[in-house]
């Protein structure tokens, strides 16, 4: 892997299969990885899966519990029994209630497992920290823009050398610009990713922690990583640092 390549962020984006039969999550799943630079493929059915997992697998699966044609939990005892998807990282997904069946999610192979209604933002923290752990060459452990520099493992941004401080929510907010650079992000958006569609926060509670962010980026004449796009969003100036 080349070093540079990673530090950007430019490695080969990472394959997920998402096995989920409820349209609206199986979308909702989809839209937000493929913005965090995944590419995403869905099904609806445990037969489908295991015919897909057949054909090639991908760098990891958010695998429902219940699916029609083939359980979830049928679909990952049978791709652990197969060389090629032995070490294939499984996120499952249980409704509340099925607390005792995540054991037996656990005991045939899934690594992790999350109980809907899931917040999305952890469910995206537990993809990240699923493929670094089995692909670390395949997520980017630094996002590097200009002087700027974010280390997700140790949660430290530096700035032409100097530490900064940053509270979690501008830590998250910076890190989801920064995967992103040049795409512009709505308030709406920004919310999903950084807060998760649960949370019930006003719109201007972004602008409140952009404002933040900018204030901790910049000092004196230093340029603005960040864009306002009027009536849009923000986004995390491409040419940065350039
Ligand atoms: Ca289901």
């Amino acid at each position: 892997m080349n070093e540079a390549r990673r530090q950007n962020g430019q490695a080969a984006a990472p394959r997920v299969l998402i096995v989920e039969d409820e349209e609206a999550l199986s979308l909702l799943l989809s839209y937000n990885l493929e913005a965090e630079g995944y590419v995403a493929e869905r099904v609806a059915r445990g037969d489908e899966a295991e015919l897909r997992l057949l054909e090639g697998p991908p760098d990891l699966v958010i695998l429902d519990w219940m699916l029609p044609g083939l359980s979830g939990l049928e679909v990952c005892r049978r791709l652990r029994a197969r060389d090629a998807t032995k070490t294939l990282p499984v996120i499952m997904l249980t409704a509340r209630g099925e607390e005792g069946e995540r054991v037996r999610g656990l005991s045939i192979g899934a690594d992790d497992y999350v109980v809907k209604p899931f917040s999305l933002p952890e469910l995206m923290a537990r993809v990240r920290a699923l493929l670094r752990r089995s692909r670390p060459e395949r997520v980017a452990e630094t996002l590097a823009a200009g002087d700027l520099l974010l280390d997700r493992a140790t949660h430290r941004v530096r700035r032409a050398q100097r530490d900064i401080h940053l509270g979690p929510t501008e830590f998250r907010l910076l890190e989801f610009l920064m995967e992103k650079p040049g795409r512009v992000l709505s308030r709406a958006q920004l919310l999903d990713g950084v807060w998760g569609t649960a949370a019930e926060i006003d719109e201007r509670t972004v602008d409140v922690h952009v404002g933040r962010l900018r204030k901790a980026l910049s000092r004196g004449r230093e340029a603005d990583p960040i864009r306002t796009v009027r009536g849009a969003g923000y986004s995390f100036d491409e040419r940065f640092g350039k």
